[in-house]
């Protein structure tokens, strides 16, 4: 049995992060998706609001689970039973930090795997999400529909 951690800030879930989950399902037995609760970021979603998301984004999905970590993410992949840690690659730009930390992290004992990011959302980010709704722009087929609402939800006017 193949367990694959998923790890990020998911601030909130994009459909590039769900094509990650939905992929990695198919190579793994399981995926456990762990929110990085970290708030001296600053997130726009608390981190529970943030594992609610994706608890309701990949209801439909076989062997996913939700979890979320502080600090290093090999010591959640030991406590969950993970063997690898999956990311995401759009491009050039995610290389150095990922190839830096896939060699960090196989140094304390576990292997990452890269899945390259489809194209029709290689330019996604949780942040460009954040800025667009924020600017009244919209962000339709980009993030699962009842996430834009959210986002609207916060950066309503009182
Ligand atoms: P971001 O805020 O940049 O969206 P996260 O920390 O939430 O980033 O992302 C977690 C992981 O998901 C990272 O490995 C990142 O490269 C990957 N990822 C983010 N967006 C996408 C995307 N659109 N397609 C593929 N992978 C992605």
């Amino acid at each position: 049995m193949t367990t694959a951690c998923y790890p990020g800030s998911f601030d909130p879930v994009t459909n590039g992060h769900l094509d990650v989950v939905k992929r990695a399902t198919r190579l793994f037995d399981e995926v456990v998706v762990a929110v990085l609760e970290n708030p001296s970021k600053r997130p726009l979603f608390t981190v529970d609001e943030r594992v609610e998301m994706l608890r309701r984004a990949t209801a439909e999905f076989d062997g996913v689970k939700v979890g979320t970590f502080q600090g290093l993410v090999v010591d959640f992949c030991h406590q969950v039973g993970a063997d690898v840690i999956v990311k995401g690659l759009r491009a050039v730009t995610d290389f150095d930090y990922e190839m830096q930390m896939a060699q960090m992290n196989k140094r304390m004992g576990i292997e990452s795997a890269f899945l390259a990011a489809k194209p029709d959302y290689t330019y996604l980010s949780s942040s460009l999400m954040r800025e667009v709704v924020a600017l009244g722009g919209t962000i339709d087929g980009l993030v699962p529909d009842f996430v834009i609402e959210r986002l609207k939800e916060k950066f309503a006017k009182p």
